[in-house]
């Protein structure tokens, strides 16, 4: 059975993998991060790490 791979910050459909393990699953999805959200959480962080730095 497959799986699709989904991104958990905008929930575009990544990939579809083939499941090694033939269990039913209730929901056949996996969550990741796409390309775009992952630049996007990186700058956030980065962002609030240089906010941080100001503070005290
Ligand atoms: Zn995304």
């Amino acid at each position: 059975m497959t799986y699709l791979v989904v991104c958990a910050w905008c929930l575009k459909i990544m990939d579809e993998k083939e499941c090694p393990d033939a269990q039913p699953m209730d929901k056949p999805i996996s969550h990741s991060i796409c390309p775009e959200c992952l630049e996007r959480e990186i700058a956030q962080i980065n962002s609030i790490s240089i906010n941080e730095t100001h503070i005290g």
